[in-house]
């Protein structure tokens, strides 16, 4: 519903977009939202009335495809679509068509200023500057919807979204300190649940690691978390068909919990409701956890209403570098689980397991040689299911210092290759 111009306003109620989250070069709305246009900006609300997208529409934007989004976690990322639009630029290093831009510290191979650029700050000012015109935009003749919605977004300025997201890690037992590189199918998009805490290694050179140990949660708790989350999502919840087991290595906390939780969250967000596009479930496993895990786990989730993704964190298969990275595993163990990952990507349709290796100048040329005759060595990976992310240590250069080498590796393999970028909730 649109009702037109208002005081330099244009408001549109409630639109619908593609409900499923797909790929594309130009900023994709989906689900179902609400839209303010001036004449400077489109603001974007989601479905409890929360900011969500900020897109400049002036000649100074710098690009109609650019926007920032604000996460559950509120945080502000900006989506830049960089300046290489050939099929080497963004879309082949990450697979989508824009740049996350992070407001904290992360991996990026290639920063951009954006808090530099005033056209882009500017935006930052655009969005109380609404807030506060639509304080006025309650009296007067205008539509009770239109009132409904401004009264939604009134009740939701900064400091209440800066609760909220607070709200959503006291849910779960904490931030989600970064997110499944296979999230980016749903934008990030997900709905957190920890199943587990802490992780099996404590590697050296992980800047995400919790310290915990590995510990999982009871069932008691995690039906609390599916409960509270449904409160929490509120109407929007129809907006979200995924979701994230957390922590760093949910995988370990077994077939039984895993299914549980799955079949449990699928039930109560809706994602078993027929006519609801395949939900997706996402989570992180180990090199240990995946060689324990029995042909269970993987029967039990192919039996969910969900498409799997599974990401191991393989980081080398070179055996000094799993060494100085002190990550305790050897590399007969890797070995073995990148042979698993690819046996279960060929058996299960809707189960896909994807891996994580890092790349660093610190790095030798024999991590990266062996790498690459893992990659290339591969007999014939079926449908190309499983991609590998490479991950640049932290204090990489983020000059794009690191392309060269990533497009080396890319070329030579047969599973897609793409960048991972660190991104939490
Ligand atoms: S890389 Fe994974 S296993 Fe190692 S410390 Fe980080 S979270 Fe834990």
């Amino acid at each position: 519903m649109d009702f037109g111009p208002l005081n330099n306003l244009s408001i549109s109620v409630e639109k619908q977009g593609p409900t499923q989250i797909s790929k594309a070069s130009f900023p994709l709305r989906y689900g179902k939202y609400s839209e303010i246009k001036t004449s400077e900006y489109e603001f974007l609300f989601n479905l409890n009335g929360e900011i969500k997208f900020i897109r400049g529409l002036n000649v100074n934007w710098p690009h109609p495809a650019e926007q920032l989004k604000r996460t559950d976690g509120n945080d502000w990322v900006y989506y830049s679509v960089g300046d290489d639009s050939s099929e080497n630029g963004i879309n082949s290093w990450l697979g989508e068509y824009y740049l996350p831009c992070l407001p904290y510290p992360s991996n990026s191979i290639w920063e951009v200023n954006y808090l530099a650029n005033p056209n882009i700050m500017n935006a930052f000012a655009g969005w109380p500057q609404l807030y506060a015109n639509l304080y006025g935009g309650t009296s007067g003749g205008i539509h009770s919807k239109a009132k409904d919605l401004i009264n939604l977004i009134l009740n939701n300025d900064e400091s209440v979204l800066y609760e909220r997201s607070e709200k959503l890690r006291s849910i779960i037992g904490g931030r989600v300190s970064v997110l499944p590189p296979d999230t980016r199918h749903v934008d990030y998009e997900i709905i957190p649940i920890t199943v587990a805490d802490g992780c099996l290694y404590h590697c050296k050179f992980c800047c995400v690691k919790s310290g915990n140990k590995f510990h999982a949660r009871s069932k008691t708790d995690i039906l609390e978390q599916i409960r509270q989350l449904m409160a929490f999502y509120g109407r929007n919840l129809e907006n979200y068909n995924a979701f994230f087991l957390g922590n760093h290595d949910a995988l370990q906390a077994g077939a039984e919990l895993i299914y549980f939780t799955a079949s449990e969250a699928s039930r109560v967000f809706g994602f078993e409701k027929p006519g609801v596009k395949t939900p997706m479930l996402f989570l992180f496993g180990s090199v240990d956890s995946l060689l324990t895990s029995e042909n269970e786990l993987f029967e039990k989730l192919s039996h969910l209403p969900t498409y799997t993704y599974i990401n191991i964190g393989f980081e080398s298969i070179d055996s000094p570098t799993l060494a100085f990275i002190r990550k305790p595993v050897d590399i007969t163990k890797v070995r073995d689980a990148f042979q698993k990952m690819l046996e279960i990507n060929a058996i299960y349709t809707n189960v896909e397991i994807t891996g994580n290796f890092l790349m660093g100048e610190q790095l030798s040329r024999d991590h990266y040689q062996s790498l690459i005759e893992l990659l290339r060595d591969i007999p014939d990976p079926l449908r190309r299911k499983g991609a590998i992310y490479l991950s640049p240590l932290m204090d990489s250069p983020k000059k794009r210092e690191l392309l060269p080498q990533f497009i080396e590796i890319k070329n030579q393999s047969r599973l897609p290759v793409y960048i991972y970028l660190i991104q939490r909730l």
